[in-house]
């Protein structure tokens, strides 16, 4: 599907809402999420509406090997050092609350953590 005119994250790729950007290319963007769980906390999205990882297939399997594998060059380039995680959430049970697919990537210290 291309571009859905009631979602959020459509409304980002197309500069209807700013955004903290930290990577475009054809097929994606990254920008910084707006309530950070982490010190270091973006999301990277298709360009092209996709509700959730519920509608991807073999199709986007190119799609989502890139996405996730910018997240390490992200963190990089953004000062983060000492490792992240990758995370989306799928669906209700899942926790997802915006549905156009988004990889949630998380680093820099955690204080709540010991030693
Ligand atoms: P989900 O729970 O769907 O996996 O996560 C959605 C994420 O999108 C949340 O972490 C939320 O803070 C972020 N978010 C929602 N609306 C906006 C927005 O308008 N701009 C940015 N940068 N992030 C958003
Ligand atoms: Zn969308």
């Amino acid at each position: 599907m291309s571009a859905d005119p009631h979602c959020i994250f459509c409304k980002i790729v197309a500069g209807q809402i700013p955004s903290k950007k930290v990577y475009e290319d054809e097929q994606v963007l990254a920008f910084h999420d707006i309530h950070p769980w982490a010190p270091v906390h973006i999301l990277i999205i298709p360009k092209r509406h996709i509700a959730s990882m519920a509608d991807v297939t073999e199709a986007e399997s190119q799609l989502l090997g890139h996405m996730v594998a910018l997240g390490p060059k992200l963190m990089k380039e953004l000062g983060v050092t000492n490792g992240f995680r990758h995370v989306i959430n799928t669906g209700q049970d899942g926790g997802q609350e915006v549905y156009h697919l988004h990889l949630h990537v998380m680093g820099g210290p955690r204080p709540w953590l010991k030693g």
